[in-house]
């Protein structure tokens, strides 16, 4: 409050940045220290596809395992890698994490589904973004039809023409694209007419229900079909009970992901749900 701040209110303030600034320092190195003792893991989290009721495809989601065992959400640490342009290092060994991961189980002839991967906004200003990716996947020589590249849609809008241009390029690599989080901020449909997507994920507070549900699921099921008409599949995100699983078949929704069918699980956990 500085507006109308006493004194107290300004020391108050000023403490709060500086206390903020060290923890943010003191988060920056930890990191750098945490990349180099590899703490960094990556969970999956299955899609289900409402047609079979069965898991189609899962997305890759990292975690940082601290030396004593804590589990750290990405909402804490990605948004420090971005602001200290590390985040290209961490979306990278996540997607060598998955590329090894599905190297594996093919050798040993196991069962696998395409997994996708986050991919930060400040990846699409880097100019040789598409081909490390396309390197690294050669590197292990995963089949390109398993690797899925979700990207948020606050990037398409800022920047559609260098968008449009990275997602043809990478859909050429043969690598499937989403847009993430449609319907979180201001979402716009004329993304899809100027994006060659292959689904676009929608975000959970999308099916957030306002005073009248019945307009709040005929904007889903509108979605749902223009989409559809472009060849576009459609994920549902963050969906927790089964009452929604049943409206979303109903309007024709591909896939769902939720805590409904399966928590984001650690490898060793998401390799088992695959063999049994
Ligand atoms: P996202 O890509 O939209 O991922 C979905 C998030 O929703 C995940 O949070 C997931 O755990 C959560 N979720 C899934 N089902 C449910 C549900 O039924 N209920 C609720 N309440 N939540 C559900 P998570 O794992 O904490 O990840 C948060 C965000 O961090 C991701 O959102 C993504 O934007 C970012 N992120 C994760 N991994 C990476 C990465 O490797 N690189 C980059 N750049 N960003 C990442
Ligand atoms: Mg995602
Ligand atoms: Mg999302
Ligand atoms: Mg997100």
């Amino acid at each position: 409050t500085v507006k109308n701040g006493t004194k107290q209110n300004y020391v108050y303030y000023d403490d709060s940045i500086r206390r903020r600034l060290r923890e943010e320092k003191d988060v920056e190195s930890r990191m750098l220290k945490a990349l180099e003792m590899r703490e960094f893991t990556v969970f999956y989290q299955p899609k289900v596809e409402l047609k079979t009721d069965k898991i189609a495809c899962a997305e890759a989601l990292v975690r940082w395992q601290s030396q004593d065992g804590t589990i750290i959400p990405p909402d804490r640490f990605i948004p420090v890698f971005e602001r200290k342009y590390m985040i290209d290092r961490l979306d990278q060994y996540v997607f060598e994490e998955v590329c090894r991961f599905l190297r594996d189980r093919l050798k040993e002839g196991k069962q696998v589904f395409p997994v996708s991967v986050n991919v930060s906004r400040l990846q699409f200003y880097n100019q040789d973004f598409v081909q490390r990716y396309v390197d690294i996947r050669d590197q292990y020589q995963i089949p390109p039809e398993l690797l899925e590249i979700e990207f948020t849609e606050s990037i398409a809008i800022d920047n559609a023409l260098l968008m449009a241009r990275i997602v043809n390029r990478l859909r050429q690599e043969g690598f499937s694209c989403s847009i993430d989080d449609f319907g979180k901020g201001y979402s716009s449909l004329s993304l899809l007419k100027t994006l060659p997507i292959d689904t676009l994920k929608l975000d959970r507070f999308f099916f957030d229900m306002s005073s009248d549900p019945e307009r709040d699921m005929a904007v889903v099921e509108g979605v749902i079909e223009l989409v559809h008409k472009f060849r576009i599949r459609t994920v549902a995100e963050g969906i927790e009970s089964s009452d929604q699983v049943e409206d979303l078949k109903r309007m024709g929704c591909d896939f769902v992901q939720g805590y409904v069918f399966y928590r984001p699980m650690p490898e060793a956990e998401y390799a088992q749900v695959l063999d049994s």
